[in-house]
């Protein structure tokens, strides 16, 4: 997990596509970073300021680019270890004298009751087709985007449209990180690169991309992301990540560990000229972008989640302006030049390159928004029209932002929780 330090722009709602659509939410946020940090396993590293200032004052070598600074500017991020929460998080819970813990029970109906007001009780089998149900006060849908969507559809009993789904909303507005090589740049001279490595105060690992300010966004009317710089040149022999990725986790795990134990690797490399710059975007929110249910079943007879994603063309067009942009300023600047990839010159917003990748970032499809008719839950996280059932997680995100997702959907639960426990108490 590497959650990014907060920045203004970061979590800050840019008024477009559709004003209306883009509820208010870093409000929402409220956590304070140090104890997010500590539940995300920084707890004990150092939380350091966002502001790249802070990483240049430590170390002569950490500079930024001469970049006009109303324009780009370094958007740190701070990195955790790798925190498997389930380990992480087994002894308390475990030993929580209220809390029971049962595994292998997947959820396979939330039932509501007959007038379609609160949630009654949920069915849940085990794969060797043991069945039970769980009654509670309040119901909170913790499995993920895709699975959240897929239960709340899949619960159609009684509610024949899907828990939650009177509106058609649910599922729908699914989005990822866009994560793709847009561009190259060639630097006049080599460049300090620390910044935009590794650079590293006491235990606390950072790295700075290049972000457009808010500003600048808001005046091209063009979507949040960030580029990081890769040493070398494009070759041709790019690759979507989901190319590499297995349907075997565990060989998946074994392959970021080998990545990660290769010798060098998290060391700063030797500054180059040219660089491959790679891209993180949010997608504009876009209600075919959508999870459905297949007509085929999993073993305990539950329909398959189907995954649309589509997408719209301001998301690639925001993508050619920021290089556009990249460029104009290094330019400006007398740094070099900055290359575009062919497929961002091909005149078609609306196609895409196989080195497509996403960053495993499963966002929306029970979005919040205080209409019912354009969201599924309410500022609480409650869905709408049900007394007690909650969504946690980034399902309920309105929009993707440019930031790893973890860290926030941490602090919206740890406000639902703060919240239910108000409710339960008083
Ligand atoms: C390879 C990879 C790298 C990532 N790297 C980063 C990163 O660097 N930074 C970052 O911020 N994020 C990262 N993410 C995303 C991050 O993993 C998610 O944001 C986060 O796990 C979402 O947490 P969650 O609790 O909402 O859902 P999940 O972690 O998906 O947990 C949902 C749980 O619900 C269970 N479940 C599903 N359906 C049912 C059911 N019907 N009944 C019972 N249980 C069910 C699932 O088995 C699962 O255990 C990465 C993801 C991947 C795959």
């Amino acid at each position: 997990m590497s959650p990014e330090s907060y920045h203004p722009c970061s979590t800050k709602v840019l008024p477009w596509p559709g004003d209306s659509e883009r509820p208010a939410s870093s409000s929402l946020v409220t956590q304070p970073l140090a104890q997010l940090a500590c539940n995300c396993g920084l707890r004990d590293r150092l939380i350091l300021p966002s502001d790249a200032a802070y990483w240049e004052q430590l170390d002569p070598d950490v500079r930024r680019l001469p970049l006009d600074g109303k324009v780009f500017y370094p958007k740190m991020w701070q990195f955790s270890p790798p925190t498997r929460m389930g380990f992480v998080y087994r002894d308390p819970i475990v030993k929580a004298p209220n809390v029971h813990l049962y595994t292998y029970a997947n959820v396979v109906e939330i039932v509501p009751n007959e007038g379609l007001t609160a949630i009654e009780s949920l069915r849940a089998k085990t794969i060797d087709g043991k069945e039970h149900r769980v009654r509670a006060r309040h119901y909170v849908l913790a499995c993920g985007s895709i699975h959240n969507a897929r239960l709340l559809l899949a619960s159609n009993s009684r509610a024949t449209q899907g828990v939650g789904n009177g509106n058609d909303l649910v599922g729908r507005f699914f989005m990822e990180h866009f994560e793709i090589i847009g561009a190259q740049v060639a630097f006049e001279k080599a460049q300090p690169f620390k910044l935009y490595t590794v650079p590293s105060a006491g235990r606390a690992r950072a790295r700075a991309e290049l972000a457009l300010m808010g500003d600048v966004q808001r005046q091209h009317r063009i979507l949040n992301g960030t580029a990081s710089f890769r040493p070398g040149p494009i070759t041709g022999r790019e690759q979507s990540r989901f190319a590499s990725f297995s349907d075997d986790a565990e060989a998946n795990v074994k392959q970021r560990q080998a990545m990660r134990n290769t010798p060098g690797a998290g060391s700063p490399p030797e500054p180059q000229v040219i660089y491959q710059m790679f891209t993180r975007q949010e997608q504009a929110p876009n209600p075919e972008s959508r999870i459905v249910l297949s007509s085929e079943k999993d073993e305990m007879g539950m329909p398959r989640a189907n995954l649309r994603w589509r997408f719209t063309k301001i998301d690639k067009h925001s993508i050619r302006v920021f290089y556009e942009l990249l460029g104009q300023e290094m330019g400006r600047a007398g740094l070099g030049r900055v290359q575009l990839m062919d497929w961002l010159l091909d005149g078609d917003d609306d196609a895409w390159p196989n080195i497509l990748s996403g960053g495993w970032h499963h966002m929306g499809t029970a979005r919040m928004h205080e209409d019912p008719k354009q969201g599924v839950v309410d500022a609480n996280c409650k869905v709408h029209g049900l007394a007690n059932l909650f969504v946690a997680g980034a399902a309920v995100y309105p929009t993707g932002g440019a930031v790893n997702p973890t860290l926030t959907l941490v602090a919206l639960a740890l406000r639902l929780s703060d919240h239910l426990k108000n409710r339960v108490m008083f």
